[in-house]
C-alpha cells in the first residue's frame, strides 16, 4: 500500500498563537502531501514499497538502488518526520513531561530546564534547514541532536549523523515557521515548547525504550 497523507490531529488553527493556521495548512496540505507522493515515487517498484510505517523505511534506506535513495531519503524521510511532528503538538499543550520519560530526562540533561536549553540549542544552530530531536539511540541512552534536510536518528549515523529512534521532533525548516515568525527561529523554537504532547512523547519513549 503506498502511504496516505495522515490527518492532522486538530484544526489548522488550534496550536495558535504558537503555530498560525495558515502556516500549518499550506505544511500540511502542501508540504507534507507533497513528501507523501514524491516519496511513494521514490519507493515504486522496490522491496520497500509495501512497508507502512516511514521510518521502517528509513531504516532500510540502504536496500535501494542509488538512482532512489536520494529521492527515498528526502521524501520518505519528510514523511516520516512530518507524521511525528503532528502528533507530538497538541493545543494548549502540556508544560512538563511526567513518568518515565521525565526521569529519564532529568537523568540525562539534570532537569528539564537543562533538557530544554540543550534542545533549544540543537534546534537553533544548525544551519539551513534542518530538525532537531530528541531520540533514544543505539545503546538506550536518552540524547538530544539535529539532522539535515528530512533525515532523522532511524536512517542511522551512516546517513543521518545520529542513529537511534526518535521520540519527540521539531521542525526548523524556514517553511515551518517563516509566516509568522520570519527570521525569528528562537521565539519559533520557544513557542514550541507551549504545544508539546508530552503524553505522546511519553508513549513513543515507552516504546522506543523497549
Ligand atoms: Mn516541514
Amino acid at each position: 500500500m503506498p502511504f496516505e497523507l495522515p490527518p492532522l490531529p486538530y484544526a489548522f488553527d488550534a496550536l495558535e498563537p504558537a503555530i498560525d493556521a495558515r502556516t500549518m495548512e499550506i505544511h500540511h496540505d502542501k508540504h507534507h502531501a507533497a513528501y507523501v507522493a514524491k516519496g511513494n515515487n521514490a519507493l515504486e517498484g522496490t522491496p520497500l514499497s509495501d512497508i507502512s510505517c516511514p521510518f521502517q523505511v528509513c531504516a532500510r534506506l540502504g536496500e535501494l538502488d542509488d538512482s532512489r535513495k536520494t529521492a527515498a531519503r528526502n521524501n520518505v524521510g519528510g514523511h516520516a518526520n512530518h507524521s511525528l511532528f503532528w502528533e507530538v503538538m497538541t493545543p494548549g499543550g502540556s508544560n512538563q513531561p511526567t513518568g518515565p520519560v521525565a526521569d529519564a530526562i532529568n537523568n540525562a540533561f539534570g532537569s528539564f530546564e537543562g533538557f530544554k536549553k540543550t534542545f533549544t540549542d540543537a534546534a537553533a544552530t544548525r544551519f539551513g534547514s534542518d530538525w532537531a530531536w530528541l531520540y533514544v539511540d543505539t545503546d538506550g541512552a536518552l540524547k538530544v541532536g539535529s539532522t539535515a534536510n528530512q533525515d532523522n536518528p532511524a536512517m542511522g549515523s551512516e546517513i543521518a549523523g545520529i542513529a537511534g529512534r526518535p521520540v519527540l521532533g521539531l521542525d526548523v525548516w524556514e517553511h515551518a515557521y517563516y509566516l509568522n515568525y520570519q527570521n525569528r527561529r528562537p521565539d519559533y523554537i520557544e513557542a514550541f515548547f507551549s504545544v508539546i504532547n508530552w503524553d505522546k512523547v511519553a508513549e513513543m519513549f515507552a516504546h522506543a525504550a523497549s
